[in-house]
């Protein structure tokens, strides 16, 4: 947990971290396993793997090392710095981690990291013992370098790669945030997993193939959609995303219900208008019931959805590779996009009975809700939950 204990003691002192400087771009940093040691794996499911990727393979080279993220130069973790955060608090806190010790491989460190995945327990004890963090379980937050990993140039690709299918959703505040998307099919798919390099066996027929897909029986063999971020907004008013939704007649629109109820009812008329029926806009109430399910009212186009449920598979989207963005993804709404983004943390709780639940913390984190809205529209998109006037199969969405 990260608010109790030693923890919420560091968080009150004067933060010393250890800062080691790159020997090549001279950029001083806190020295970060997650971001110097380990990165995603760019396939689905993929998991982690060393930044060191000459090394990675083979102990024969030497032991894995620790990379700059700037410029990917080796460095020197044991030649660096205590610099305090807060130098003005009186409570003095270190942060103490193996990484920083020079003498300790980190070979050794990233197997027991590889070795931990699968064991709830043996993380914990990774994260406290070997790097001295709080425990935050896996999908535990997003990351600027997770999503700097999902960047792509569209431009580099044909006009055969804008998709069919478009979803939006929409965070309701002053300012309210947009973010619009599409679903990536059929040959799109395969030609766009190919340029990004994934993994995955092309089948000249049939939707793509997954490996993690390949022990279901078949019905649930239809791959996770894969979804491509077209852009990010903020607007003053929801009429002013009247516009937006001419421009990019997106097939479903999912907003939130609260705490604009008519305002949120009034545009659902307008923009079902505009997009062929208004069973194509769905307004999204969060419940806290853990339940995993959608449930869906088509008469007043409520769905209603456990928070933890929606937000987990929106984040696990970008974890696994199934969600990619447009290069200049950090300059989107001057950054405000990725900022709020990384904000929520998921972490452990427990209800008043003792029983554990999971849950986002809260925060300046409005697009990662609008991104999760837009998650649910092409969940919903998916499963054939949006009527109007088109006849189209939504089958190897
Ligand atoms: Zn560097």
């Amino acid at each position: 947990m990260s608010d109790f204990g030693i923890s919420a003691l560091y968080e009150g002192s004067s933060k010393h971290r250890w800062v080691v400087t790159c020997p090549s771009c001279e950029k001083e940093d806190e020295l970060d396993f997650f971001r110097h040691v380990v990165k995603r794996s760019g396939a689905p499911g993929g998991g982690w793997e060393p930044v060191d990727e000459d090394r990675a393979a083979s102990s024969a080279e030497g032991d894995l090392r620790a990379m700059c993220d700037e410029c990917g130069a080796p460095l020197d973790r044991g030649a660096g710095r205590w610099l305090a955060l807060h130098p003005e608090r009186q409570r003095r806190g270190f942060h103490i981690s193996k990484l920083m010790d020079g003498s300790t491989p980190v070979r050794g460190i990233w197997e027991q990291f590889r070795e931990a995945q699968d064991d709830p327990k043996l993380l914990q004890r990774f994260y406290n013992a070997v790097l001295g963090l709080p425990y935050s379980p896996e999908g535990g937050k997003l990351t600027l370098a997770l999503v700097k990993s999902r960047r792509f140039r569209y431009a580099d690709l044909s006009s055969r790669f804008w998709g069919s299918v478009r979803t939006m959703g929409i965070d309701v505040g002053s300012p309210s945030k947009v973010v619009v998307s599409d679903l990536v099919e059929g040959q799109q798919r395969r030609d766009l997993e190919e340029a990004l390099g994934r993994p995955w066996k092309r089948q000249e027929q049939g939707p793509a193939h997954d490996p993690e897909l390949d022990a279901k029986p078949k019905e649930e063999q239809r791959p996770r959609a894969l979804r491509r971020l077209l852009g990010a907004w903020e607007v003053r008013s929801l009429a002013e995303v009247d516009r937006l939704v001419e421009r990019f007649r997106p097939r479903c629109i999912c907003i939130d219900a609260l705490p604009e109820i008519e305002a949120t009812i009034a545009a659902r008329k307008r923009w079902g208008a505009l997009i062929g029926g208004a069973g194509r806009v769905w307004r999204v109430q969060y419940l806290f019931d853990q339940v995993r399910e959608i449930g869906l009212d088509h008469s007043s186009g409520l769905a209603k959805v456990d928070r933890t449920y929606l937000l987990d598979l929106s984040a696990r989207d970008w974890q696994d590779g199934y969600r990619v963005c447009p290069s200049n993804v950090e300059e989107l709404v001057r950054g405000a996009y990725v900022q709020e983004l990384l904000v929520p943390t998921r972490v452990e709780e427990e209800t008043s009975r003792g029983i554990p639940v999971f849950r986002w913390t809260k925060g300046k984190d409005h697009f990662f809700h609008a991104d999760a809205y837009d998650r649910l529209a092409a969940e919903l998109c998916r499963h054939g939950q949006v009527t109007g006037e088109q006849s189209r199969a939504f089958e190897g969405l």
